[in-house]
């Protein structure tokens, strides 16, 4: 039941193709590599009417996941999240037809567990003897918890100021912390001097190509949940990029595959903190790649990337889809996080309400229109976050 076929520069270099069935994590010209399926088979033998007995988990599109030779998933249950119609918060705005995609109920709590269970389930059936990642926090948990599930033992590298309890659930999953003066960047350089010399899988973000495979079943979920049609929006609060990048690989394989017409994709917009906007401001400026952001500060860890490896392909999807780039300050992200607890009873990370606060400017601005259909994606739950929500 393999359907993968090979792996493939991202940036089309002309290097490869190379083998799945090998350790591969970079392209040899240092960009990321995509996992390539035979679509015509795919096409060919998949029905949408299959997923009806199929189990509530990303894994329930298993034909167009990284799964070779009979490898059993590395699962607690990630995916298939509840999409809500936020109705009273849709009306506050004067949408009839406003969406929550709820990611904070994935194991660890945010969608981080997508794509480590979609990266440690191609580590182990590789044979890693180690993993180790580099992380703001919410992927240091999901990749602690998945290695545990795993049996491989896991070495986590975070900013010396990561919230507590980011570093108490890494040690609840047995793994081995360190702290890192500096950024999430730092924390990535340190890992690879520490782990390359001695063989550590690194599932850093688009550092190797199935953390993507994890986070694009948000796209095939929403797809499914929406009776095979688009919204017209989505809202997504975009760090290293990879939920934004692996939706826009979804809707190109779900057309191919014929289960969604062509030329219909929903706008795709990225939410950022004014304090890290290197995604808006190369939005902005027009530019191909991001520029490094200097002094990157900001509730929301999951937006604190200076610089994304994948910014190339971020800045694709959102002007190939004719989306928009939003920076949100840190007050409107507790502001908003508050909404979508009062208004609809969901536990919103800082980036949710980021989400929400690029949607109040897209609003503002005419932009979404009262009958278009918009989804916001809540990507974490607001209790690792209880500082922010203190009274002051
Ligand atoms: C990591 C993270 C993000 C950013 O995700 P990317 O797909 O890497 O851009 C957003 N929100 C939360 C809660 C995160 O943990």
């Amino acid at each position: 039941m393999a359907y993968v076929s090979h792996l493939e520069c991202s940036a089309g270099c002309g290097a490869g193709p190379f083998d799945p069935r090998e350790r591969h994590h970079l392209c040899a010209c240092g960009l990321p590599l995509l996992v390539r399926y035979d679509l015509g088979r795919v096409a060919s033998t998949w029905d949408k009417a299959s997923l009806v007995d199929r189990p509530p988990t990303m894994w329930r599109y298993a034909e167009m996941m990284p799964l070779l030779d009979h490898d059993k998933p590395v699962t607690l249950g990630e995916g298939f999240t509840p999409l809500f119609h936020a109705a009273t918060l849709g009306r506050s705005l004067g949408l009839t037809s406003l969406y929550v995609k709820d990611e904070s109920l994935n194991p660890t709590n945010s969608f981080k567990a997508r794509g480590l269970s979609a990266a440690v389930t191609r580590a182990h059936a590789l044979g890693a003897e180690t993993l180790s990642v580099p992380s703001a926090g919410n992927a240091a948990n999901a990749m602690s918890a998945y290695a545990a599930r795993a049996g491989i033992p896991a070495k986590v590298f975070m900013p010396k100021d990561v919230k507590q309890p980011f570093i108490r659930e890494c040690e609840l999953y047995g793994a081995e912390v360190t702290l890192v003066d500096g950024l999430i960047t730092d924390a990535g350089r340190v890992a690879a001097e520490r782990g390359g010399p001695l063989g550590w899988y690194d599932v850093s973000t688009l550092k190797e190509p199935y953390r993507i495979e994890g986070k694009k079943t948000m796209a095939y979920e929403l797809a499914e949940q929406f009776d095979w049609q688009w919204p017209d929006w989505i809202i997504y609060p975009t760090g290293g990029g990879t939920g934004m990048v692996g939706m826009w690989k979804a809707m190109a394989e779900l057309e191919a595959i014929g289960w969604m017409p062509e030329g219909r994709r929903p706008r795709m917009v990225t939410a950022q903190a004014t304090g890290c906007a290197p995604i808006v401001k190369a939005f902005e400026q027009g530019a191909d790649r991001a520029e490094p952001w200097a002094d990157a500060h900001t509730v929301a860890d999951g937006l604190r990337v200076p610089k994304a490896i994948g910014d190339f392909l971020i800045l694709r999807a959102l002007r190939e889809s004719g989306g928009r780039a939003i920076a949100v300050d840190d007050a409107d992200m507790v502001r908003y996080m508050r909404d979508l607890g009062r208004h609809e009873g969901i536990s919103a990370a800082p980036e949710g309400g980021a989400a929400l606060g690029a949607l109040h400017a897209l609003v503002a601005e005419g932009l979404v229109k009262p009958d278009e259909t918009v989804v916001l994606f809540n990507t974490g739950g607001a209790l690792k976050y209880l500082d922010v929500l203190a009274p002051a």
